[in-house]
């Protein structure tokens, strides 16, 4: 049987970003970064498939406990996190679209997942730092030199906020970390194919970033496509972090709802949505 040629393209597409596959207990696939990888940071992008939730069926939803049961988001968790290998202890937050980053130091601590925040930080080993997302932009950082590492959460308030330049700058106070030590990995989101705002956003984008109508593609009257994913490279590189040390994965939430949730496409589809998770750990 012969592999179809856009299969063929997107996986060497994928390997040119520093991309992977991995794979985990009942059918579980995750994306790893492996640049971020190979300093020290074990890292997985979750994907929709191999779970128990109804969403609509086998879903891997990693969160969202009002519309999933308990039990089916820990199993799903405890699959996901097997793609990784090894003991980790899961720390993620309760996200509003802020900008402010939680500190983990103490991931047994049970405030942490009610803790209102949009990004964490730690240099803890064994701690696996996790952001959860369905079209908004997970962001991963290491620096290899102080053992720091942070997960992000950038919707387009999180970007307009630079909760990246945050996350860095909180890494700096707390690990010491400078930004030209650092590696990202943006993870899956809804990119600038898909992803339409309306007047609100984009005039809050040109008040905010002088280059803001270079991400912006117009469609209808007053809304237009915004490219978060390279907003937010910007700003990594504006603070610091080489150009090269950013890995953007090119793969979006909205195109692929077959891989992934998408809070746009799949509350038309099916009337609600999974959460993807996005983790970045310490190795041990
Ligand atoms: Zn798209």
């Amino acid at each position: 049987m012969s592999i179809p040629m856009e299969t063929i393209t997107a996986e060497t597409e994928l390997e040119r970003a520093g991309f992977g596959w991995r794979a985990g207990v009942g059918g579980v696939r995750a994306l790893a970064c492996y640049p971020l990888e190979r300093e020290g940071f074990p890292n997985a992008f979750s994907t929709r498939g191999g779970g128990v939730s109804p969403f609509p069926e086998a879903a891997l939803n990693l969160a969202g406990f009002d519309q999933d049961a308990a039990e089916n988001i820990r199993e799903n968790r405890r699959r996901f996190v097997s793609t990784l290998g090894g003991a980790w202890k899961l720390a993620a937050c309760w996200q509003v679209h802020g900008s402010d980053v939680l500190v983990v130091r103490d991931p047994e601590d049970p405030r942490i997942e009610s803790e209102r925040c949009d990004a964490l930080a730690t240099n803890l080993t064994g701690v696996l730092l996790g952001v959860k997302t369905a079209d908004c932009v997970p962001v991963l950082l290491g620096d290899a030199r102080t053992g720091a590492c942070a997960a992000v959460h950038a919707g387009w308030r999180g970007t307009l906020a630079e909760i990246v330049v945050r996350a860095l700058a909180m890494m700096r106070d707390e690990f010491g970390t400078e930004a030209r030590d650092v590696r990202a990995a943006v993870g899956p989101a809804a990119l600038g194919c898909c992803y339409e705002v309306g007047r609100e956003v984009i005039e809050a984008f040109r008040e905010k970033f002088k280059d803001a109508d270079t991400l912006f593609t117009p469609t209808a009257d007053v809304r237009a496509l915004v490219d978060l994913h390279e907003a937010n490279r910007r700003q990594l590189v504006a603070a610091g972090v080489a150009a090269g040390r950013v890995h953007l994965l090119p793969l979006c939430t909205m195109c692929r709802t077959d891989l992934f949730f998408s809070y746009r496409n799949d509350r038309k589809l099916y009337g609600r949505t999974g959460r993807l998770l996005s983790v970045v750990g310490r190795r041990g």
